[in-house]
């Protein structure tokens, strides 16, 4: 069988379409011509969930915020990646959570959330879900299935539960969330309210190449593009992955919010998922020689990153279970707190000062002042945002030339 990463190329397209172009043209229109009348309101009939698709039958192009060849290739090929049945592509990937957020979550349901989670996540959930009357309960890694069952028994809330969400490995210092766990509390919840519940997981760090939380049993998947999937920091963009059905749902409501993929964009992504493997490979590769750097360094105090020996047993036996490779996010802490850090940033010359991840060049920032300066004081110290805390994103340049860049930096703190 062809593996997914092969299919990278060409899959979704068909060259007859474009003059026998190789490559997918940029369909670069708002609307697109119908052959007849009963072909206009067929569309629309399943474009507006009135019909569904009878067997065999495609939903033709309508008018580029419903369909465009571009994203259509695009979620094909996204579709193809994750091994879901489906997929759906966003203007940003704040766009892809916000949208399945609000398919699913009324005014008075209950969301699970796991802490921490990015920073527009954090946000968009406390500061205007909460507003409009969603329910909102976290929990954080060394919660286990019967402290969170526990909790919710506790609130009262739990025949509210719609939807659990999580974010592994969680930004910036790589903590995992035990996927089997959550899938169990979904089971347990379901069965005792005898009510729907989706579960989430944000893959941006190691999906789709090192870890599948649809095997899990996690219902969606959803992603920054922005990060590895497009990889060159030149685009701003979001997907979510999973069953035709659900999918469908997301993609409802995508159409009248609007947050849809637009044509250029997409086929800048399905660009850059031709080389998603090699890519992803190489800076896992270079993340493991860095990681090795990092501890021989008498200016670093502890080194974060999934699967490595220094991170709690409990967190290991999670990553065999889930995780096919620690990935290219290496947190780790330097002496001398945030003057410490600020020195180590200011001092590098390869390596670039920028937020952001997963592109093919190597960037470091400081979440504790940066990403995740408005996290409150007590709960950075809980989850280990300290000041002395790194965050850096690996990329393809040769694994010695950031190893220089790095020791030449941590010699001046
Ligand atoms: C960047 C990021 C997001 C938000 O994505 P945008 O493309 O910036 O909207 C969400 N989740 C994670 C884990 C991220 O790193």
């Amino acid at each position: 069988m062809v593996k997914k990463e092969s299919h990278m190329m060409s899959y979704g397209y068909n060259p007859d379409w474009s003059e026998g172009s190789v490559k997918p043209p940029i369909f670069q229109t708002s609307t697109f011509v119908f052959k007849n009348a009963a072909e206009g309101k067929r569309f629309f009939e399943v474009a507006y969930a009135k019909s569904k698709l009878k067997k065999n039958e495609q939903l033709g192009l309508i008018y580029s915020r419903l369909n465009n060849p571009n994203m259509q290739i695009l979620e094909e090929r996204l579709a193809v990646l994750e091994g879901s049945e489906d997929a759906a592509a966003f203007v940003s990937g704040m766009s892809a959570i916000s949208t399945v957020m609000l398919a699913f979550l009324k005014p008075g349901d209950l969301l699970l959330i796991s802490n921490p989670t990015y920073g527009g996540t954090h946000t968009f959930v406390n500061n205007y879900l909460k507003e409009i009357g969603v329910h909102v309960i976290s929990f954080d890694f060394d919660h286990n299935y019967d402290d969170i069952l526990n909790k919710l028994k506790q609130s009262g809330l739990e025949n509210k539960l719609k939807m659990i969400y999580v974010e592994t490995p969680a930004n910036p210092t790589n903590t995992l969330i035990d996927l089997k766990m959550v899938n169990d509390v979904k089971k347990t919840i379901s069965k005792k309210i005898g009510g729907e519940i989706i579960s989430v997981c944000d893959n941006t760090y190691l999906g789709p190449i090192w870890q599948n939380p649809l095997e899990f049993g996690i219902d969606l998947t959803c992603y920054s593009a922005t990060k590895f999937l497009n990889g060159h920091s030149d685009v701003i963009a979001g997907a979510v992955m999973g069953s035709k059905d659900v999918i469908s749902q997301v993609k409802y409501l995508r159409t009248f919010l609007g947050g849809m993929i637009a044509p250029y964009t997409a086929w800048l992504l399905t660009r850059s998922l031709e080389t998603l493997h090699v890519r992803m490979n190489y800076q896992a590769e270079n993340s493991i020689k860095i990681v090795d750097f990092l501890k021989t360094h008498k200016n670093v105090l502890s080194i974060y990153y999934p699967g490595d020996e220094n991170m709690d047993q409990r967190q290991n036996q999670i990553y065999k279970r889930q995780c096919n490779h620690g990935g290219a996010m290496v947190a780790f802490t330097v002496k001398g707190n945030e003057k410490g850090a600020f020195k180590f940033l200011d001092s590098l010359k390869l390596i670039k000062l920028a937020v952001s991840l997963g592109s093919n060049e190597s960037l470091a920032q400081h979440p504790y002042s940066m990403t995740h300066s408005d996290v409150p004081e007590d709960v950075k110290n809980s989850i280990g945002i300290t000041e002395g805390l790194i965050r850096l994103s690996v990329g393809i340049e040769y694994a010695d030339d950031i190893i220089n860049d790095l020791k030449q930096a941590l010699d001046i703190i």
